[in-house]
């Protein structure tokens, strides 16, 4: 395996910057062969190291990296097979009658150079995802995975050299100093998932040659839940959101605006399904996994004895482990609201609920803060989902469910100015890795070169 120890990557880029025109002028045909090698990869020489190395990063179960790794890239990879011929279609766009016997289209090319930087909470998904949209635009790619899960970072390192030569696509492994060293140099796009504070220094870094940049950041994705909707379902579906991958995901549910007067029975709901998903013994449970470092363990951990301090009403859950980095399902109702579970991302499986009366107070308070990456809302009621949805701002969400927005290819997958900026998934992701040139082409006797020089009163006449 080629290794680049050296932390200079600049005769890798330009390697890449050669062979961009011969990897962008490649047939769908061609592009789709290469998915194809990746789809088998995942779906079969490679989905058992997958699991296991999921598994040692943070005990992640075998059905979970299934559904949440591997399912999600084969469905990429299916949707842009499907529609690959007709996204690179050259699209006429109408031409206005000033232009006469003009025509005109958009065409998409490919960015050129590219740098996907990913995050360790859902390596594989969020590493390949990407990684399926920039091949199917035409793209090079080089790809700095996180640190934190090495050998989610190892088995992609020996997927993508068996499939690529590194004038293609190439994958780095290291510390942040190799994504530093790698945002010094001139991609034509970035595309990087990861927190909002870090999205900060790879644009301030991007500006320096106008690269153009995706952002897929994170946040505090509400959840609402008013007094018309159907708790057992809404509370079912909510701990789903909340606690798989251990609450390490970045559109879970972050924190529930609760209606006061159902506070007992959703405690009550929130016990019977935690045991019912996971067993009395939470901790044994074949379908939990562990927090993915000390460093994040002790983060959370610090959230529990703040709320532990602040003698706040602990309804469920609590406990934690050092020796595996367990944290136990925990539920939290009105932590101060200069608490830091109530200001920072949790990213983990601690529930803080605000109670509420007024459906107003629910959107003043979402308003307070910086826009969602997801907003969810458990209702029956029109009038109160319309409110919502007219009075907030948010990149995605769902009605009386979580996190499914995600594999739907025909949205947008996106934030919203802090949770992020462009769009990813089908063909938003295409587009993010591809430039629409716009063109026009002109007959040789065009009407428009009337409009040449000189400017004769004749012109000008007609012109008035
Ligand atoms: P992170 O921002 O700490 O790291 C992401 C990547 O950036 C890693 O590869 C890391 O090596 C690199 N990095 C870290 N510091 C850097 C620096 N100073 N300079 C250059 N590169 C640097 O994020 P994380 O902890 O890996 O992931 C958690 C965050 O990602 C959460 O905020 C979560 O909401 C967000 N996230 C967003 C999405 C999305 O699709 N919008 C998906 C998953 C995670």
């Amino acid at each position: 395996m080629t290794r680049y120890i050296d932390n200079k990557f600049s005769d890798l880029f330009n390697r890449q910057k050669v062979n961009q025109f011969k990897i962008g002028n490649s047939t769908y045909k061609e592009r789709i062969k290469k998915l194809e090698a990746l789809r088998n990869a995942l779906e079969f020489s490679y989905k058992q190291k997958i699991r296991d190395a999921m598994y040692a990063d943070f005990k992640k179960p075998f059905l979970e990296t299934d559904l949440t790794e591997i399912y999600p890239v084969l469905s990429e990879i299916k949707f842009a097979k499907s529609n690959l011929k007709s996204w690179l279609k050259d699209q006429k766009v109408g031409t206005p009658l000033a232009l006469l016997g003009a025509s005109s289209y958009i065409k998409y090319e490919p960015k050129g150079v590219c740098l996907i930087i990913s995050p360790w909470n859902f390596p594989i998904n969020l590493t390949f995802g990407p990684l399926v949209s920039a091949i199917a635009a035409g793209n090079t790619v080089i790809i700095k995975p996180s640190e934190m899960t090495p050998n989610a970072s190892g088995v992609m390192a020996d997927i993508v050299t068996e499939l690529f030569t590194d004038d293609e696509v190439a994958l780095i492994e290291g510390e942040v100093e190799v994504s530093e060293e790698l945002l010094k140099l001139p991609f034509n796009h970035i595309f990087f998932t990861g927190s909002p504070q870090v999205g900060k220094i790879v644009m301030k870094a991007a500006s320096e040659h106008l690269t153009s940049v995706t952002l897929e950041l994170g946040g505090k994705s509400p959840t609402i839940i008013d007094d018309s909707a159907n708790l057992e379902t809404a509370v079912k579906r909510i701990i789903y959101g909340k606690f798989t991958n251990a609450g390490q995901t970045c559109i879970a549910p972050d924190y529930v605006l609760l209606k006061a007067d159902l506070k007992a029975e959703f405690t009550t709901l929130f016990k019977s399904k935690i045991a019912e998903f996971y067993s009395e013994d939470v901790k044994s449970s074949e379908s939990y996994s562990r927090i993915v470092n000390p460093k994040h363990f002790g983060r959370l951990v610090s959230y529990i004895e703040e709320a532990k301090l602040n003698k706040s009403d602990i309804a469920s859950g609590g406990s934690y482990n050092a020796s595996d980095n367990y944290i136990e399902p925990t539920l939290i109702f009105d932590m101060p609201e200069d608490s830091k579970l109530m200001t920072d991302e949790i990213f983990g499986p601690i529930l803080p609920v605000k109670t509420y009366s007024n459906i107003e107070e629910t959107v003043n308070y979402i308003n307070s803060k910086e826009k969602p990456l997801a907003l969810y809302i458990y209702s029956k009621s029109k009038k109160n989902i319309d409110f919502i949805m007219n009075n907030t701002r948010a990149g995605s969400g769902c009605v009386n469910h979580n996190l499914l927005q995600f594999l739907n290819h025909n949205l947008p997958f996106g934030g919203s100015n802090n949770s992020g900026i462009g769009k990813a998934h089908g063909f938003h992701g295409f587009e993010a890795f591809s430039n629409r040139r716009a063109m026009m082409k002109q007959h040789t006797l065009g009407a428009t070169d009337f409009l040449l020089p000189p400017y004769s009163n004749f012109k000008q006449k007609l012109v008035d």
